[in-house]
């Protein structure tokens, strides 16, 4: 359904679900599955489009969600219909109890189909015990193939430890193996045809996502000034490797456009929440490391589902989880300079 489509769907109270579902609809039909779990907002690197260098403040140990809390919203997220679960941050794996917050999730029937989005860094450590405390794949970020221009981008990074994190999770058994890079001019333009390449002897796939505006600082005037569409970037790809073939959409939801580079046995996506809007089927709702639902990614809208837990229990956060996913919005207004102002990327999972 396009966004187009979904913004002519007139609001309809009965869509408002009650008891165990196929999946919670919002007030346009849209059917919402996929709950974004942030666990910490605190990270070891810095990537240029998503954190300033220095000057941050992070939250305090008592204010993240403890993994009990954790496992009651997602307990409570499963019987509303949610079937897709994944971490975030942040850096998901600087949480010290993170294979405990694994476990508790993967235990619930319902959301064993746990993944994580990482910088991969941690990866040679955790991978295993990941995987023995029940989680299924990871999404990678690295944004360049080549160490000065990867350090350039993503600050504190190297590209040998997170080659090494990738290595551990495939060999860990956390595949597919899917990497992200977020393109910016200036920075990893250049390595966009080498890293698409990595999809032509392994059996990968690599997503490019366009660079969002988020907040007002650096980051924000990062994203307008060195903003690149994946129009170019898939020309670019092309010029270099030859035609790529659409692969058909194994899942409406799924956000990336899928294709094959000639011969390759993996996958090429792109991502492109700016010039091509995939609101119409966004089928996600994003839990910030506070315990925050944030209903869109680029809009302010919140709802604090932790006072509800720790004053009223699960009951109440039922109710909640059900209002979020009943109010949420349709449709970003990027294109009229409107995004999310009260949040950065690390502040909210991605
Ligand atoms: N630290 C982990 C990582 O980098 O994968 C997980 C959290 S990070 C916020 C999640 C995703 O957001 C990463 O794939 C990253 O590339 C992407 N991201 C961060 N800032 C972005 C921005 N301004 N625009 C688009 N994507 C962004
Ligand atoms: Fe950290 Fe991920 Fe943000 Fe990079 S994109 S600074 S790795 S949270």
């Amino acid at each position: 359904m396009s966004l187009q489509q979904i913004t002519t769907i007139q609001p309809n109270d009965s869509t408002q679900p009650s008891g165990p579902l196929a999946g919670a609809r919002d007030q346009f039909g849209r059917v919402i599955d996929y709950l974004r779990i942030s666990v910490i907002d605190h990270c070891n690197l810095r990537c240029v489009y998503c954190m300033p260098e220095y000057g941050l403040k992070f939250l305090p140990v008592g204010e993240l969600l403890t993994p009990a809390e954790i496992a009651s919203v997602v307990r409570v997220a499963v019987d509303a219909g949610f079937r897709k679960f994944r971490l975030t941050g942040g850096e998901p794996t600087l949480r010290p109890d993170l294979l405990d917050i694994v476990r508790q999730i993967a235990a619930i029937p319902g959301a064993s189909e746990l993944a994580m989005t990482t910088n991969g860094i941690l990866l040679p450590d955790l991978a295993k015990p990941l995987v023995e405390a029940g989680l299924r794949r990871v999404n990678i970020h690295i944004d360049s193939l080549d160490s000065a221009r990867l350090t350039k981008i993503m600050r504190w990074g190297k590209l040998e430890d997170i080659w090494r994190g990738i290595e551990a999770a495939e060999a860990a058994g956390l595949t597919p193996i899917k990497l992200n890079a977020v393109v910016t001019r200036g920075y990893n333009d250049e390595d966009v045809a080498a890293l698409a390449a990595l999809t032509i002897e392994r059996d990968w796939h690599f997503r490019f996502i366009e660079m969002m505006p988020f907040g007002s600082g650096e980051c924000a005037q990062l994203a307008r000034d060195q903003y690149i569409s994946n129009d170019e970037v898939r020309a670019r790809i092309e010029a270099a490797h030859g035609p790529l073939t659409e692969l058909p959409a194994a899942d409406v939801s799924d956000e990336s456009r899928n294709y094959r580079l000639p011969n390759a046995r993996g996958v090429v996506g792109f991502i492109s929440p700016v010039s091509a809007p995939y609101c119409g089927s966004c089928n996600r709702m994003r839990l910030t490391a506070e315990g925050k639902l944030h209903l869109c990614l680029l809009n302010d809208d919140e709802m604090d589902i932790k006072k509800q837990l720790r004053q009223n229990g699960p009951d109440a956060v039922r109710e909640i989880l059900l209002k979020a996913v009943h109010q949420k919005p349709v449709g970003h207004r990027l294109h009229e300079g409107l995004f999310t102002q009260n949040r950065r990327m690390f502040q909210i999972g991605g």
